[in-house]
């Protein structure tokens, strides 16, 4: 994605909303830069931490850069001076824990006057980039007057990330792409708390612990059928030698969606799967029986392109799907480890990234 607005354009399209709108948009912009900034630095923490396991952590434990706020002088003005002397309509607010000081830098030259390697800088700077393509976003379709109809998601006014959208959207300001998406998520999350109240009340301790540990897409799929009472029990075989499959069957839990595939009794199995079952016929094998002991090196085979581009737009990939794409990358280390592999649920996290990233369906498997 470019820049769709000149400073000029964005600066005539904040003009045209009230007061009360533009303050609300303004404050949201600075927010969403202050928790990229934070997400960037505790995320480079994380990675040093991980890459020297053996250094005391006292040093990197609390970050000592925090960037508290961001003003704005105003289009076609400059009040403001960088430390270095030069003149800014943005001034950066930043404060140094270690040595208990405020500096001020413009969006250029925090790098300087700052120890954070060139790496942080260029995924704030990016970060930043991202966030003022979203507002512009939003002016362009504030102009063409898209407004987003939240009548649908009232009841979500008491959720922390809805609460926000909610009000934005009754000021009248029209929704980004990335903001209808939270918004649909919390939505989810939402439902499936309701269903969890509905569907727990009649489990005990360890099934509700077994459920708790499942990621999200699984329990939301477990505690639907639950409350349908589909256990899927008449889809299993003879003998299973699944220990996972074995435990759920004694806990009298319903069977999941990947837990089923192994037994091929799924019509749609096909089209979910068509990639690994290609992977079998390739091995001129029996697709049914060769589906469910996908090798790694076949998987590798299929996705190793995708999984490179990915990692070529890796800053680009937002907050939310950035523990996504750790997690397949921990995956699938795992499964070079011998590890059992939930396929479908990597497809649907990789789609998932590779939308955000905006890769087209062509270069997938291109
Ligand atoms: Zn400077």
């Amino acid at each position: 994605m470019k820049k769709v607005l000149s400073e000029k354009e964005t600066h005539s399209l904040m003009t045209s909303l009230t007061e009360e709108q533009r303050h609300f948009i303004s404050n949201y912009v600075v927010q969403c830069k202050k928790s990229k900034w934070l997400e960037v630095l505790s995320r480079s923490k994380r990675d040093f931490n991980y890459k020297n396991p053996n250094t005391t952590t006292v040093n990197v434990e609390t970050n000592e850069w925090t960037l508290k706020t961001i003003i704005d002088g105003g289009y076609g003005k400059r009040p403001f001076k960088c430390d270095c002397g030069a003149s800014l309509r943005h001034q950066y607010i930043v404060y140094n824990s270690k040595e208990d000081k405020e500096y001020k830098f413009g969006s250029t030259c925090f790098e300087e006057h700052t120890n954070l390697n060139a790496q942080i800088v260029k995924d704030i700077k990016r970060g930043f980039y991202l966030i003022d393509i979203e507002l512009d976003e939003i002016l362009i379709k504030y102009k063409k007057k898209e407004l987003f109809d939240i009548s649908s998601f009232l009841h979500l006014k008491d959720e922390l990330v809805a609460a926000d959208l909610i009000k934005q959207a009754k000021l009248n300001i029209p929704l980004s792409t990335k903001q209808i998406d939270k918004l649909r998520k919390a939505e989810l999350h939402y439902k499936h708390n309701r269903n969890k109240q509905e569907a727990y009340k009649d489990l005990n301790e360890l099934q509700i612990t077994l459920i708790e540990k499942l990621p999200l897409k699984e329990q939301i799929e477990l505690v639907k059928d639950l409350i349908k009472k589909e256990f899927h029990y008449e889809d299993l075989p003879d003998t299973v030698d699944s220990a996972e499959i074995q435990l759920f069957v004694k806990l009298g839990l319903p069977l999941l969606y990947r837990h089923r595939i192994r037994f091929n009794t799924i019509e749609s199995y096909f089209q979910t799967e068509h990639l690994i079952s290609e992977a079998a016929t390739e091995n001129q094998q029996s697709p049914f029986k060769k589906a469910t002991e996908i090798t790694y090196d076949a998987f590798m085979k299929h996705h190793l392109h995708i999984l490179k581009k990915v990692r070529e737009n890796q800053d680009k990939i937002s907050s939310d799907n950035e523990k996504v794409w750790i997690n397949i990358q921990h995956n699938i280390k795992e499964f070079r480890n011998g590890k059992e592999f939930n396929h479908s649920a990597f497809k649907v996290d990789i789609d998932h990234i590779l939308r955000q990233l905006d890769l087209s369906l062509e270069n997938k498997y291109g």
